[in-house]
């Protein structure tokens, strides 16, 4: 199997790559983002639980965010691979996954970072939030506690995967398709 996790800050561009990936190797894409956001529009308790977090720009508990997970890829028996995008967020969710795909007689295969400066972020973001209609990227307060959030408890997790020699950082300003390329000279590199 091919299990890559994408990797980045808020607006770093995962969402647009994942898709573009997905559909180059025959993954399965999961946003954990995405899934809690079809939980909130599906008015669900993990929905209406995931968004008092979301709306602020804070993580959602760890307990609540790796069974989401879990019952996600054990939705997709038989996968040739997975794309995970936004997940894992913390230390202990990269221990879960872990776990899990050990469990599946698998494993990661490397984490793909994309690199985008700070000011950047902020104004694709502010962009995004004139089409994505996502409350957490309209307020410049919120973006800015998201990538705060980012820098203390989710950029470890890039530690976690070098310490695996996992980690392959690329630059992700520029041509959406020159992005692109750099993560498939990683990937292809990978299967
Ligand atoms: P995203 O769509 O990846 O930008 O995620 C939007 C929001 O969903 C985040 O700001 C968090 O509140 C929540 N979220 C998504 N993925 C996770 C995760 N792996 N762990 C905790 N919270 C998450």
């Amino acid at each position: 199997m091919l299990n890559v996790v994408l990797f980045g800050p808020p607006g770093a561009g995962k969402g647009t790559q994942s898709e573009i990936l997905r559909e180059k190797y025959s993954l399965v894409h999961i946003s954990t983002g995405d899934v809690f956001r079809m939980h909130i529009k599906g008015a669900t308790e993990l929905g209406t639980l995931a968004k008092s977090f979301m709306d602020r720009g804070e993580l959602v508990p760890d307990e609540v965010t790796i069974g989401m997970l879990r019952a996600e890829v054990e939705k997709h028996h038989g996968a040739a691979g997975f794309i995970f995008d936004g997940f894992p967020r913390t230390s202990a969710q990269a221990a879960a996954l872990d776990e899990l795909l050990h469990s599946m007689n698998t494993s990661i295969s490397g984490m793909v970072a994309l690199e985008v400066n700070q000011e950047e972020l902020i104004e694709r973001l502010l962009n995004r939030a004139k089409t994505s209609g996502r409350a957490d990227d309209a307020d410049e307060n919120i973006i800015r506690n998201r990538i705060a959030v980012y820098e203390k408890e989710t950029s470890p997790v890039a530690d976690y995967y070098k310490s695996h020699n996992k980690y392959f950082g690329v630059i992700g300003v520029g041509d959406i398709e020159k992005i692109t390329q750099r993560l498939c000279d990683i990937i292809d590199r990978l299967k």
